[in-house]
């Protein structure tokens, strides 16, 4: 709006607006030289299942290290890095290293549990993508089964029978496909329709107020229920409170995820603080 208006309104730009615009530029500049720099570094969160409080999955979460902005969340760069196609070699990346990463902390002795990759729908629309997926697990050596993918957005997919076919292959790898998000479009339910899931993850928007609004409460028993027919996995994202983990055992939720239990952590925090053995705070 103050651009549209002219100089006259420059006055609606305050300093963090500008600070913003500078960091989102440089950003836009940066994330392109972000792996060949080493500044892409992955961050661990564990699940857990709810009935035992046993570790069953960790997810690899995307960060980047930028020398003078700090800590960069993927989705300040996401878009750039898909539209640019710079998602191809870095997701490849996260994938590689997550699973280097599984196999080594299996051969030292810590739980085998599968981890979970979020893939843009770039990389699973991609033809070569089951070949790559190949090739990483023969160079580090993990067991597909050890290996899961999560899926969100899939509404830019135009050709849904490819992607169909390519979580059958991967499928028949051993490999299966998480819904990411769930509940978070309304085209979900089309989504469980058309791809072969074998879990939901129930978006952290449901999580979060599943304490205090009844119509929360409502449409997460619906999902709760509606996948067990399914006979898919449920796991709920975005825990954070007693309340909310009590609530979701009340309802049958198979695993959850979430502050509750760990933030995300760097490698050597994720060994030391939650692989070592630790009991959940769950518990
Ligand atoms: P997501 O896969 O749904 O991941 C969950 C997000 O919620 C993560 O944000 C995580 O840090 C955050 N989170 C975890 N526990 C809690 C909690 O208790 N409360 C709250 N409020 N948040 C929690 P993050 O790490 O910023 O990632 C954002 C999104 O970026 C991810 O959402 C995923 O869609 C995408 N992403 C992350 N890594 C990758 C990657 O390697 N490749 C691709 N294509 N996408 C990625
Ligand atoms: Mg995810
Ligand atoms: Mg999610
Ligand atoms: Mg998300």
């Amino acid at each position: 709006e103050a651009k549209r208006q002219g100089k006259n309104t420059y006055l609606f730009y305050n300093d963090r607006m500008i600070e913003q615009s500078f960091d989102q530029l440089m950003i836009e500049s940066e994330i392109r030289y972000a792996l060949d720099r080493n500044e892409l570094l992955l961050y661990y969160q564990p699940q857990y299942e709810l009935t035992t409080n046993q570790l069953i999955g960790i997810e690899t979460l995307l960060r980047w290290d930028h020398p003078e902005l700090g800590l960069v969340t993927p989705e300040q760069f996401l878009p750039i890095i898909e539209r640019t196609g710079h998602i191809f070699p870095i997701g490849e990346w996260v994938l590689k290293s997550a699973c280097e990463n599984n196999k080594k902390w299996q051969d030292q002795g810590y739980p085998c549990v599968p981890i979970s990759v979020n893939l843009s729908t770039k990389q699973i629309k991609d033809s070569d993508f089951v070949e790559t997926i190949k090739t990483v697990l023969n160079e580090t050596g993990m067991d597909s089964q050890y290996l899961m993918i999560e899926l969100n957005d899939l509404s830019e997919v135009i050709n849904e029978t490819d992607v169909v076919k390519q979580l059958e292959r991967l499928l028949k790898l051993g490999i299966r496909t998480t819904m990411d998000d769930f509940g978070k479009s309304y085209r979900t339910f089309d989504y469980l329709k058309k791809f072969p899931i074998e879990t939901i993850k129930i978006d952290k928007s449901f999580t979060k107020d599943i304490t205090s609004s009844t119509e929360n409460e409502a449409i997460t028993t619906a999902f709760i229920l509606m996948a067990k027919k399914m006979n898919l996995n449920t796991v709920a994202e975005g825990i954070e409170t007693k309340e909310q983990l009590d609530f979701l055992k009340k309802l049958q939720c198979d695993e959850g995820q979430g502050y509750y239990f760990s933030k995300p952590l760097p490698c050597a925090e994720f060994k030391d603080r939650v692989l070592s053995g630790n009991v959940p705070k769950g518990v």
